[in-house]
């Protein structure tokens, strides 16, 4: 079932109840394609591999402790496998011990938020916002200097040392 289709189902103050809930942050759920990065899905298709497709165009997410990623500790950028823009410094990325590559921050404006009714609770999904490629969920339990962890796919990232 797709999102449009979940959101249609919703009663409006349901809907108003959940925005409650995220204890006024800031919630988007706008269109998740981006003007300036408009591929086809057979264009898609071809500049990715099926499971960075899987990931980046619908949503998936990979096996937990299957990224190199988690191993990488050098200085340098994380850029977003569908279009190279830079998402994450390595200088905010920390071990959270959940499997999938982590960071306190992204680089601002590289990513914008919405929510994710995928599962009962609703969780804040993040997205490339040059292309819209979906990255990974935000949780507010990571370590200061933000308190905030950026949960991402290491298949949807790319590394660039510096
Ligand atoms: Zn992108």
């Amino acid at each position: 079932m797709n999102r449009r289709r979940v959101l249609s189902l919703l009663p409006g103050g349901l809907l108003a109840c959940v925005a409650l809930l995220m204890n006024g942050k800031h919630v988007e759920a706008k269109n998740m394609e981006h003007k300036s990065w408009r591929l086809t899905e057979e264009e898609w298709r071809r500049r990715l591999t099926p499971a960075q497709y899987r990931i980046l165009r619908e949503q998936g997410t990979e096996p937990p402790f299957s990224s190199p990623l988690l191993h990488e500790h050098r200085p340098g950028l994380y850029v977003c496998a569908g279009c190279g823009l830079a998402l994450f410094d390595a200088s905010s990325k920390f071990e959270s011990g959940t499997g999938w590559p982590s960071f306190h921050a992204p680089i601002e404006g590289s990513v914008e938020t919405r929510l994710d009714f995928r599962l009962v609770l609703p969780r804040r999904e993040y997205h490339c916002i040059r292309c819209g490629g979906h990255q990974g969920h935000v949780f507010d339990d990571g370590p200061p200097p933000t308190g905030q962890r950026w949960c991402n796919n290491g298949l949807a990232l790319q590394f660039i040392p510096r």
